[in-house]
């Protein structure tokens, strides 16, 4: 098999892809009734204050690719250093290519704080990492996120409501646990994180952040992918009896009070759509078709998917291991599948493919059309700020705390 070429700038095949509608602009599906848009999360429920994107201009509708392209490289120029344009590697191609930085939620984060002189960052991601740049940047820096419907089914999965009724649930139990939350949050979660003495992680950092909350406390409520949180403490050695779910529709999560007395992980009931996606099957599927096979995924796939792979890791784990092999080698990935096709494409030395035969992309990252990047970064230019994200400070302030506590924490 030869390497796969990149499809990410072109329009997903109908016949191959999870909805004919990954064909449809992003504007039409901001008309319609609330949606998460087709893609992985098309089945999840969007809760029904999930932000809304308004209709943009006419001339970024109907703009060719060429054009767009143009106009931002033009709008970018005349810019200069200040904007930075951040891309998340799970984002369209065309939308990658205007980026000053491109990397995972952490990283682009990181690129975020270490430009304190520019005005304005673009985040091309989804809504709680434009939440995380804004607490992380100066006050006076505008974060834009060129389409607020961009959100996360993931993060959206934990409410805060939800949490606050979880916590005052646990009753004095609560004082034995340490709240951790995935960097795939809202902003209000790592806000309550931070007041209730916990700590946010990475897909990269989860095992070290875990080794911080179990030295100040007994259990850990570990929000919201119940699969990184299951898959990280069960390599730390703990074990399945010892973990429950969190359901936040049931009294008491779902559990017993014995049950929570005796756990030491507290899982809520949250989820990625784009890496629930991968199966066991697939992996037997691609070892049998493929001899030598290296089977690398994402820690936000179910377990036995993580056990039945060879290495787990993050985005940028799974890159550098790419990258990095210096014999030609197949690999077998799963995450999202842009990014694959961005990284087969980039390594022609190797076979690399996505364990989902189905293009099934994030239906939120693929929100954002170059027809978005190009509107906010003309309206700077015009000296207006559009679809800025602004955390309250009141939220932001421990926020920043647990995300302090997450940079501080050492293995
Ligand atoms: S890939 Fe999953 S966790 Fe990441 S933004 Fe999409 S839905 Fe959220």
């Amino acid at each position: 098999m030869t390497a796969t070429t990149s499809a990410t700038s072109s329009a997903p095949n109908a016949a191959t892809s999870c909805s004919t509608r990954l064909l449809t602009d992003p504007w039409v599906i901001d008309a319609e009734p609330p949606s998460y848009g087709p893609g992985a999360s098309m089945g999840d429920r969007i809760p029904l204050a999930a932000p809304r994107q308004g209709e943009i201009p006419e001339e970024y509708r109907t703009a060719s690719e060429e054009e767009l392209h143009d106009r931002i490289r033009a709008a970018k120029e005349a810019l200069g250093s200040r904007v930075v344009i951040l891309g998340h590697f799970y984002q369209r191609d065309e939308v990658v290519a205007h980026a000053d930085y491109v990397g995972d939620s952490f990283q682009l984060a990181t690129a975020a704080k270490s430009h304190p002189e520019a005005e304005a960052i673009v985040f091309c991601g989804v809504h709680f990492m434009a939440e995380t740049a804004d607490i992380l940047s100066r006050p006076e820096q505008a974060v834009i996120l060129p389409n607020l419907a961009a959100g996360c089914s993931m993060a959206d999965m934990a409410d805060i409501d939800q949490v606050e009724d979880c916590w005052e649930q646990l009753g004095e139990l609560a004082e034995d646990v340490i709240p951790v939350t995935y960097m795939n949050s809202s902003a209000a979660i790592k806000g309550f994180v931070g007041r209730h003495g916990g700590i946010v992680c990475t897909s990269s950092n989860a095992a070290t952040v875990l080794e911080w909350a179990f030295a100040r406390g007994q259990r850990v409520l570990f929000l919201p992918d119940q699969h990184l949180g299951r898959n990280t403490a069960r390599a730390m050695g703990i074990g399945l009896d010892e973990m429950v779910m969190w359901n936040p529709n049931r009294p008491l999560g779902g559990n017993t009070p014995e049950a929570l007395r005796e756990a030491k992980v507290l899982l809520w009931f949250g989820f990625c759509s784009v890496h629930k996606r991968f199966t066991v099957d697939q992996i037997d599927k691609a070892r049998a078709e493929h001899p030598g096979v290296r089977v690398i995924v994402h820690p936000e796939c179910p377990m036995p998917v993580v056990d039945a792979a060879d290495e787990s890791g993050s985005t940028d784990i799974i890159r550098r291991a790419i990258e990095e092999a210096s014999e030609p080698t197949t690999f077998a990935i799963g995450t999202e599948i842009t990014l694959v096709q961005r990284l087969a494409a980039q390594n022609p030395q190797h076979t690399v493919f996505c364990l989902d035969p189905v293009v099934c992309p994030c239906s939120t990252m693929y929100r954002i059309h170059p027809g978005y990047l190009a509107w906010v970064l003309e309206s700077l230019q015009r000296g207006e700020i559009v679809n800025r994200i602004s955390v309250d400070p009141s939220v932001a302030e421990p926020a920043r705390l647990a995300l302090e506590r997450m940079l501080a924490a050492r293995p």
